[in-house]
């Protein structure tokens, strides 16, 4: 399903991702793991193409097809989804009138008919209680005030509404307690299916305690410095990513 070959990609004039190789086939469950700052948001969000990032040589394929020269908009709609690390707030904007416009706009380009309001709140409801979600955070704006908590519970709730193909979280774990964090690794481990692919980006071991990944890829200083099976997250967590960093030197 997703194809990146020999990745490299630069911020403002800096190079981040140093040559990345890495096939994610539909049905399976991939960690991308990696100290602070390793650029793992940076893969997330190359894939999601945002604009600021350049990418200077390499390619990524998607379904057999450059998924480089596509808009982020025409990602989204070929079923990619990027759960932020930092999800946005949109005043004004209720979090139902985005769930409901987003799904429609995808059905449109799949020549489906819309769901109108009452069918389209059966499906959020019964995606509700998956996640755990409070209903009344439907109603307000798009994560203004949410918690940490409800921010990533929202994220969740919003992939399983749209339903994607491939989708990529980043760092949907981080600062959850143990019940949102039990919650979202359900609603991850609900989407798993043989034509879906999930990429899961986190910096600890312990979302993968309830979402068994079936590779777990350990980037360091922008390239994958070492890739295995779920074991290699435990090991991880008793070792450090030093010593993953300095095997990436060279030096293991
Ligand atoms: P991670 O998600 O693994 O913590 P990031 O991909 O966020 O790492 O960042 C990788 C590196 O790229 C860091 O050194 C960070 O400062 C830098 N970086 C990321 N985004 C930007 C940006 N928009 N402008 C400048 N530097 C950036
Ligand atoms: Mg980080
Ligand atoms: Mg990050």
């Amino acid at each position: 399903m997703l194809e990146i070959t020999n990745l490299h990609v630069s911020v403002e004039g800096k190079e981040i991702l140093r040559g990345i190789d890495l096939v994610v086939n539909a049905g399976e469950v991939h960690a991308v793991m990696g100290p602070n700052g390793s650029g793992k948001s940076t893969l997330a969000q190359v894939l999601a193409g945002r604009d600021s990032y350049t990418v200077t040589a390499g390619g990524v394929r998607y379904d057999g097809r450059d998924l480089l020269g596509l808009s982020p908009e025409a990602r989204a709609r070929e079923g990619i989804f990027l759960a932020f690390q930092y999800p946005v707030e949109i005043p004004g904007v209720a979090n139902i009138y985005l769930l409901k416009a987003a799904l429609n706009a995808q059905r449109l380009h799949r020549g489906l008919p819309e769901l109108d309001a009452v069918d389209f709140l059966a499906l959020v409801r019964d995606q509700l209680k998956r996640v755990g979600m409070d209903e009344a955070l439907l109603y307000r704006p798009v994560n203004q005030g949410f918690s940490g908590g409800e921010k990533k519970r929202n994220e969740i709730l919003q992939m399983a509404v749209l339903q994607p193909r491939l989708a990529i979280l980043d760092e949907t774990d981080s600062g959850l307690d143990i019940d949102a964090l039990k919650a979202v690794a359900a609603g991850i481990e609900a989407m798993r299916r043989p034509d879906r692919a999930i990429i899961l980006v986190t910096h600890y071991q312990r979302l993968l305690d309830y979402v068994v990944p079936d590779r777990v890829h350990v980037l360091a200083q922008g390239r994958i410095a070492r890739s295995g099976g779920p074991e290699l997250a435990r090991e991880l967590e008793r070792r450090g990513y030093a010593w993953v960093e300095a095997g990436a030197a060279g030096a293991d």
